[in-house]
């Protein structure tokens, strides 16, 4: 069974920051339960010229270029000059522009967040990019600037909402990021849209090393842990997990070219 976390910081110190070994064996363990391909978003401009090179020490291993709206507040003034020359000068191993978006808890003024939104919407249509998007407690603004500023696609990452969220982003050719919060019961609504959205429009994610499944709190998360999110969502759907696990790879083709993938 091969599996493809669409949306894992594998970049980040938990991973073994500058220590090569230590990377290559979190990325052995991850490949020894079946996931092949992970997606590493981007997030600040400091990060940007480091994940291409990543990328290419590891077969399956893919990026996307985007400013983080929690890095916002700490970008310098030419992020977006900056972002317009990566995307630019960017390998075949970027597949999406993120992650991107709006977050309510934020300090950073929404206005200031939406214009940051708007501009990467329109870098990623510039380059005809999926984008993967990151947004908390901001559904309906994030869908009114997804209208005003179509893009190719993308993926909503995380997704925590109810089913007409979901389905208005679907609408718009959004996929929707499974992760480990459909594993907490108390997820009430996001579990009951997940079970009855159509499988086509879903993608796994680990958002690892955030988000550790129920049971698993208070660790790092790994993308090692991707077949727990799958058991889950089988549970949840009431399916079987291998005729899933095609369907999602399936998915997850349609959403990011990986057509000139290095596998
Ligand atoms: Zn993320």
């Amino acid at each position: 069974m091969l599996l493809t976390d669409s949306h894992c910081h594998f970049d980040f110190a938990a991973f073994g920051g500058a220590n090569k070994q230590a990377r290559a064996h979190h990325w052995q363990r991850a490949q020894a339960v079946g996931v092949h391909r992970l997606v590493i978003p981007g997030i600040e401009a400091a990060q940007w010229p480091t994940l291409a090179p990543l990328c290419a020490r590891y077969r399956g291993l893919y990026y996307a270029l985007g400013l983080h709206p929690w890095w916002l507040a700490n970008a310098p003034s030419s992020w977006q000059t900056q972002l317009a020359a990566a995307l630019a000068q960017a390998d075949k191993g970027c597949v999406a522009v993120g992650e991107i978006g709006l977050d309510r808890h934020l300090s950073v003024a929404q206005e200031q967040q939406e214009d940051a939104l708007i501009a990467q919407l329109k870098l990623a249509h510039h380059y005809q990019l999926p984008v993967i998007l990151h947004s908390v407690g901001t559904h309906d603004r994030v869908l009114k600037w997804l209208r005003r500023y179509p893009v190719v696609g993308g993926v909503v990452h995380g997704f925590s909402g109810s089913l007409q969220q979901a389905e208005a982003f679907w609408k718009l050719g959004f996929y929707i990021g499974v992760g480990g919060s459909i594993s907490y019961p108390r997820a009430n609504k996001t579990r009951r849209a997940i079970a009855v959205l159509p499988v086509e429009a879903l993608v796994l994610e680990t958002d690892a090393p955030d988000m550790p499944l129920c049971g698993f709190q208070g660790q790092d998360n790994h993308p090692s842990q991707l077949p727990l999110v799958l058991s889950s969502l089988a549970k949840l759907r009431q399916s079987d997990e291998a005729t899933l696990a095609i369907q999602l790879e399936h998915n997850v083709n349609q959403l990011f070219d990986f057509a000139n993938n290095k596998l």
